[in-house]
């Protein structure tokens, strides 16, 4: 065994016992969670499918309102990735820790439903989801399903039944605030648990990213997998640097054997 497989080992296991000893478990993800879904990073740059557009001007309220079809076009390649996506296995492992009772609450910052579709359970969407989508004119929320395949297959614009304006999806854009009952919610479990799992996101959205600094503020106990280095690293009582799909899977036998 090489040293930094021991490493990994040992991260693993002293990760493992802070989970088993949390009674408010919260897990916070981001993009990184996603990718092995086939899903890019529509923030960053030069991620191919969206180089034609520059995601901070269309993806805004200004373009929505302005040109909502121009938003729409840019959506297009993003929202048929995301209804064909299947949940992998970091986000299958972290179900898993939801159904033993290990973690209470999973704040995402992802758009595309996959924890819902790997069966987790209480799930803060703090940046919406393409799931549901709201009448700019009448406010009225409607399912996506009926609206989004139509718009793909045969690209017809979505607009509401009762009023005819046009239908925003239910994800949040740039300039715009955030689902506010929900992001207090994300914020009580920020400061009330007593471990975070922080987990395929970079940390630099905000206000996101500063949840786990809440964590730190009350000593909890904080761990942190991620590909790239965070902000919040020095901080953790537990690094994995590396994976989601490969670490979160390991992690979880690893809790559940104990
Ligand atoms: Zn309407």
């Amino acid at each position: 065994m090489t040293l930094s497989a021991s490493n990994i080992q040992e991260s693993t296991q002293k990760a493992a016992s802070l989970i088993r000893a949390a009674q408010r478990g919260v897990v916070l993800t981001g993009a990184g969670l996603s990718t092995h879904s086939g899903i890019p990073d529509f923030r960053s740059q030069g991620s191919g499918l969206w180089t034609k557009f520059l995601p901070m001007e269309v993806a805004s309220l200004t373009t929505f309102r302005r040109q909502p079809e121009l938003f729409y076009d840019w959506l297009r390649p993003l929202a048929s990735h995301m209804l064909s996506a299947q949940p992998n296995p970091a986000h299958l492992a972290l179900a898993e820790l939801e159904r033993a009772g290990f973690i209470k609450t999973i704040i995402t910052q992802n758009i595309d439903g996959l924890h819902h579709r790997a069966g987790s359970q209480n799930i803060l969407e703090v940046h919406g989801s393409l799931n549901s989508m709201t009448c700019i004119g009448c406010y009225r929320q409607v399912s996506s399903e009926d609206y989004i395949q139509p718009y793909l297959e045969l690209g017809r614009y979505p607009h509401c039944q009762a009023c005819g304006k046009i239908l925003k999806p239910d994800i949040i854009l740039f300039e715009e605030q955030l689902p506010i009952k929900t992001w207090l919610k994300a914020e009580q479990a920020s400061k009330s648990c007593d471990l975070m799992l922080v987990a395929g996101t970079s940390l630099e959205v905000m206000p996101s990213a500063r949840l786990p600094m809440h964590v730190v503020e009350n000593q909890a106990s904080l761990i942190v997998v991620n590909k790239t280095l965070t902000y919040i690293d020095e901080r953790a009582h537990v690094l994995l640097y590396g994976d989601v799909a490969e670490i979160l899977p390991l992690l979880t036998s690893e809790v559940l054997r104990g």
